[in-house]
């Protein structure tokens, strides 16, 4: 399933490997939630979308067409979270 390919510095990988940052910005395990794409409509876990990282975050990209839906930037103590064509993000509530 992991799809590991090298290009420049940064590696691209699934949003699995993103996981992490979104439990940072979210305080919960994002991978299963869902995200829809402004520009393409594409929905798909978070899991699915295509992620890339690096030593500043991680920028998750549409599968379906390619576009940035979010990037998140950690400098220092600072986090910055950009919103790109990310349009919609659910989840299930445990236990509600
Ligand atoms: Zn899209």
């Amino acid at each position: 399933m992991m799809d590991v390919e090298h290009s420049g510095h940064r590696e691209r990988v699934d949003g699995n490997a993103a996981g992490g940052y979104l439990l940072d910005i979210f305080g919960r395990d994002m991978t299963a939630a869902r995200a829809s794409c402004a520009q393409c409509d594409h929905e798909a876990a978070l899991a699915d979308a295509v992620a890339e990282l690096d030593d500043a975050g991680v920028i998750l990209l549409c599968r379906g067409c390619g576009h940035t839906l979010l990037t998140s930037l950690r400098s220092g103590a600072e986090q910055t979270l950009m919103i790109g064509s990310l349009t919609r993000l659910r989840w299930v509530v445990e236990g509600a």
